[in-house]
């Protein structure tokens, strides 16, 4: 705390991101990154963009980038809008289109990152308990409010929602905007973007960073009616004209052309995180069903943070929260099979 600091400052409480400890030969499965490398093409582009042209400013509207995400959905450039990852993007969402008299709602246990902007941008907001066994019961958003927010796939649960419950949550809220952050929808669930042409109440937000490997580049986007990206626009051009780079801007547009990687990758991704389910539960875990590129789980004859502790004392890293409901879970990003082995031979021969 310094004198200089000004009141908004003083009343931060910032996000906490997952550690990225600058040890060699982690085995590090806290971040939900991706364990395959981006597409070569991405490679390929960036290095074309290596170039003399960095002079000069990227577009201001990164339009290619807009026009590969638009054609990749069937959907209208202008509804779609880009931003320095998705957390940038949610924060813009968050001024842009959830700041109202009445609360932003989002569930109890969730993306972390969402009572922090609330914090910043002096935002209204009340959570939502999940249910018994982490569930979003979409009769529970059928409340006044000034906008809804939650992520599906649910972090850190990996629990995924089906298109209809989203439905009857837009449906029940047409005066708010509903916000369905699909960071890890890739991975087993089913997004939402189709469900933009009849509900202009809807916003999905999703990110380069997990499905397709670019957690180093930082793109994310939006996907939703034009109104609604003229005010995420708005708040942009009155924050930073240039979010995304011309490395970003060249990436990003080969990741999104690139499918035959995409799918394989995150095919490879699905098996290995059915097979670490499998073996968890052989172990005596219990595991929340994912669709995610993690999963969630707990042992009930054994402390979360022991186990946490103990994995890290052998250089695996997982994400253990210490906070009500899930103190006593682990968070375990899917890594490669020889990853998830190293992981499984760790906690039996603790277990043993
Ligand atoms: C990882 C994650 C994000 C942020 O992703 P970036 O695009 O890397 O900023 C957003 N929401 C959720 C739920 C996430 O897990």
């Amino acid at each position: 705390m310094s004198r200089y600091w000004s009141a908004v400052v003083r009343g931060l409480t910032p996000y906490v991101p997952g550690e990225q400890p600058k040890l060699p030969n982690l085995v590090k499965l806290n971040t939900n990154e991706n364990p395959y490398g981006p597409s070569p093409k991405v490679l390929e582009a960036l290095r074309a963009e290596t170039a003399d042209t960095l002079r000069l400013y990227p577009d201001p509207n990164a339009d290619r980038l807009k026009e590969a995400v638009a054609a990749y959905f069937g959907m209208a450039p202008k509804q779609v809008f880009v931003g320095n990852g998705s957390d940038e993007v949610l924060a813009h969402v968050f001024l842009g289109l959830l700041k109202h008299d009445k609360p932003a709602l989002f569930p109890d246990i969730t993306y972390s990152f969402y009572p922090v902007y609330c914090g910043l941008y002096d935002i209204a907001c009340e959570t939502v308990p999940l249910t018994e066994t982490f569930e979003i019961r979409p009769a529970d958003y059928a409340r006044p409010n000034g906008g809804i927010v939650f992520p599906n796939p649910n972090a850190p649960t990996g629990r995924a929602l089906a298109l209809a419950d989203i439905e009857q949550i837009l449906a029940a809220n047409p005066d708010s905007v509903v916000v369905v952050d699909e960071a890890y929808i890739d991975f087993g669930g089913e997004t939402a973007i189709p469900l933009v042409a009849k509900y202009p109440n809807l916003l999905v937000v999703q990110t380069l960073s997990k499905s397709r490997s670019l957690a180093g580049l930082r793109v994310g986007f939006a996907v939703g009616h034009a109104d609604l990206i003229e005010a995420l626009e708005r708040v942009k051009n009155s924050f930073n004209s240039y979010p995304l780079d011309r490395l970003a801007i060249a990436g990003a547009v080969a990741a999104m052309e690139d499918r035959e990687h995409f799918e394989r990758t995150r095919q490879a991704v699905i098996r290995s995180r059915e097979k670490l389910v499998k073996d968890l539960k052989a172990l005596g875990f219990k595991v929340l069903p994912s669709a995610a590129n993690f999963v969630f789980a707990r042992h009930p004859q054994r402390d979360a943070g022991d186990l946490a502790a103990t994995l890290r004392a052998k250089s695996i890293i997982v994400r253990h929260f210490r906070q009500p409901r899930i103190e006593q879970f682990l968070r375990i990003t899917v890594g490669t099979d020889a990853q998830c082995r190293a992981l499984v031979s760790a906690l039996r021969e603790f277990l043993d």
